[in-house]
């Protein structure tokens, strides 16, 4: 074991199963590890490195910024905060937004937004949230209640009261629980990401949207790992031609630097007024630096990018020897393997590719830039492994 790994062992705590490698630098869609072995990058630390490590357009915006103004409190206006807020809103047709440090803490906004715009407009005991079963929204005690896994539940509760799942796919199952509870909003992923890299049907999320249109219920739609140009879109809502009355984003959105943010359409714009919401770090200038970098960045011709890529993997996979199925959106791909994901990941990584796991799946989040001859080199190795007998 080395100094890193055991101080690691000892001071950290140990809430991460982590891999036997220390990464100590990178370049591109490449990772370095401390005894130098190069790997390519299918993870992109879960989808935040976005553009890859240490991308010079980026390094540029986030340090010029790092040495003119690191941070100021939410007393003071400044302009990166200000410009990011609006290149997202003129980009999605939002209209308001508020800056966090993750995605958690976006989703723990949008749940604020929809509880007080319901309690406003129906009443105090109309507060219910409902999400959806095999969802994933965050480790807080408010969003782990969100999120419809039980294993995620044992051993925290109370939870956070409040809130009600469903089935995805189901819609007999939410207009019942519409008909029968004060719903404050209806919260999921278009693509269920921990969950195991589940795209949601077209017609069930426009079925949703409808009915919470109907019923004047704010739909909010969890954009964290999804968004940022992931799915090939800007944000995968985009895909199916819905309008959310509130969405939350992180991840990938700074390109590697810690920011949540949380969109309001019109609808809901005022709802948050002063003392409503605070963050001390949210609309932290570095951060929303590296963040109008990316989003400036994914313009039309660079999503035409990542749905070429995103072709790419799933012709080359599907069907292959050793896989059973491949899902997903854009660039966030699931892989069903015969041998367990956890024995692919590892192969993997034996051989220079790093991926990662979603339940049962091999997942991958590579770079939205990577290029197309490391994604190939990549995916040669993922099916190698998936094909070899043991
Ligand atoms: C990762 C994730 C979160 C939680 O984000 P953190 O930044 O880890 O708090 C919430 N929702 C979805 C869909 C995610 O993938």
């Amino acid at each position: 074991m080395t100094s890193i790994t055991s101080l690691d062992k000892q001071y950290v705590a140990g809430t991460y199963g982590r891999f036997p490698v220390e990464l100590v630098s990178g370049s591109g869609s490449i990772a370095r590890d401390s005894s130098g072995k190069e790997y390519i990058d299918m993870g992109t630390g879960i989808g935040v490195t976005c553009m890859g490590y240490s991308d010079p357009e980026w390094v540029k915006a986030v340090t010029d910024q790092l040495s003119k103004l690191q941070h100021t409190s939410n007393l003071y206006y400044t302009e990166p905060c200000a410009a990011l807020a609006k290149v997202m809103c003129e980009r999605t047709g939002m209209a308001k937004v508020f800056f966090s440090n993750s995605g958690a803490e976006a989703n723990e906004c949008a749940i604020k937004v929809a509880r007080k715009y319901s309690a406003e407009t129906k009443g105090a005991d109309c507060y219910t949230i409902v999400t959806l079963r095999n969802s994933f929204h965050g480790r807080t005690l408010t969003t782990l209640a969100a999120t419809g896994q039980d294993h995620f539940h044992q051993l925290f509760t109370p939870l956070t009261p409040g809130f009600v799942h469903v089935s995805a796919e189901d819609m007999e199952e939410l207009s019942r629980v519409v008909e029968e509870t004060k719903v404050a909003g209806i919260m999921l992923e278009c693509v269920q990401g921990e969950g195991g890299v589940i795209a949601l049907s077209p017609e069930y999320i426009k079925a949703v949207a409808q009915l919470a249109k109907d019923k004047d219920i704010p739909l909010i739609i969890d954009e964290v790992q999804t968004g940022n140009g992931r799915t090939g879109a800007l944000y995968a809502f985009m895909n199916y031609g819905i309008h959310p009355d509130i969405v939350s984003t992180a991840k990938g959105l700074g390109g590697g630097l810690p920011i949540g943010a949380t969109m309001m359409s019109a609808k809901v714009q005022n709802v948050l007024g002063p003392g409503d919401q605070g963050s001390t770090y949210g609309g932290n200038p570095v951060s929303c630096s590296g963040a109008l970098n990316v989003l400036n960045r994914l313009d039309q011709d660079f999503l035409e990018g990542v749905r070429q890529r995103s072709q790419y993997v799933f012709e080359a996979l599907q069907g292959a020897k050793g896989i059973k199925s491949v899902t997903g959106m854009g660039l966030m791909i699931g892989i069903e393997t015969e041998k367990a994901a956890k024995d692919v990941v590892n192969a993997c990584m034996e051989r220079g590719v790093l991926c990662l796991t979603a339940k049962t799946k091999v997942r991958l989040l590579p770079a939205l830039n990577i290029p197309m001859e490391l994604l190939a080199k990549a995916v040669d190795v993922i099916k190698a492994v998936c094909a070899e007998e043991d």
